[in-house]
């Protein structure tokens, strides 16, 4: 077990370094800092109606949901990076997912980042997260955590645990079937498209004979910077008429699709992404999202 101080670094430093290409989860890069800046600066959603505008990795959000900083069977940590918001579907999946999972007896579960109040780039962490879809959750909570008696100190601090050294893709002693389970919950529901998880977890679950032909082994897939959280994506719904698709994942993900981030072309990969980001010019947003940046706030509910 590590120690909860150590906890909360490694979650810091994945929340900075997360993910890469398009449509996967990805870092951002200092070229859109002044566009991102402009969509931090909005510190409430839009009015409605809902709609999740663009690519997960290029767009925005309009009318956005908040998630309660403490509901039955989760807590969502960092407050402070006012990233608790979503398209009310996603507010919806993850209530039901903390539901079940307490149900379960697996929880509670920790959240962290989904999307700005208006989604579109943020100035660090992602490039994802952009449309109200995405969001990050804790594969185990640190030890300790008191659901619903969490103080404020302790939701900007706290992290989740890591369930694998993101090098060597070893499994930790926090792994447990727990873990198996909360991801087939969370894997198994049908407003999910994908789930990025650390590539070690996903070759325990194409292994494991309960979750290797499970019907939402596709839905799994291998990426960087995921030992301590799965970043959940969402379908796009269907009221949002502007929400560009992903391809749907081509193969259950396992086999020779999973060999290779065991590979060293996976670690090569990784280095040569990193770079091409810092390289490329600053992608132009859908035109529908300049009414979302400047439209006026909305009355926001009352924190929960
Ligand atoms: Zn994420």
């Amino acid at each position: 077990m590590l120690p909860v101080v150590n906890a909360a670094v490694v979650w810091l430093a994945l929340l900075a370094a997360d993910g890469g290409a398009p449509g996967a989860p990805g870092a951002s890069k200092p070229k859109q800092g002044l566009v991102a800046k402009r969509w931090q600066a909005q510190r409430s959603p839009t009015a409605g109606p809902a709609l999740s505008i663009g690519g997960t990795s290029l767009g925005c959000l309009q009318g956005a949901a908040t998630l309660p900083a403490s509901g039955p069977g989760y807590e969502a940590l960092r407050l402070g990076r006012n990233r608790r918001f979503g398209h009310p579907l996603l507010v919806a999946y993850i209530e039901r997912l903390a539901a079940a999972a307490k149900a379960a007896k697996l929880g509670p579960i920790v959240v962290g980042d989904l999307s700005l109040p208006r989604g579109g780039p943020t100035p660090t962490g992602h490039r994802s997260h952009q449309t109200g879809l995405d969001a990050d959750i804790g594969y185990v909570a640190p030890p300790g955590l008191r659901a619903g008696r969490l103080s404020a100190v302790a939701r900007e601090r706290l992290g989740p645990l890591p369930v694998a050294d993101p090098k060597t893709h070893v499994a930790t002693p926090a792994f447990s079937p727990k873990v198996r389970a909360l991801l087939a919950l969370a894997a198994g529901d049908p407003a999910v498209d994908r789930i990025f998880v650390e590539p070690g977890i996903k070759k325990l679950l194409c292994e494991a004979p309960e979750t290797a032909k499970a019907p939402w082994q596709a839905r799994l897939r291998p990426w960087w910077a995921h030992h301590d959280h799965f970043h959940v994506r969402l379908r796009c719904p269907p009221d949002s008429p502007l929400c560009v698709p992903q391809e749907p994942p081509p193969d259950d993900g396992c086999g020779a699709t999973l060999a290779w981030w065991f590979s060293a072309d996976a670690e090569a990969t990784r280095t040569k992404k990193k770079q091409a980001e810092t390289a490329e010019a600053e992608p132009e947003l859908p035109p529908a999202c300049s009414a979302v940046l400047e439209a006026k706030g909305a009355v926001l509910e009352a924190q929960r």
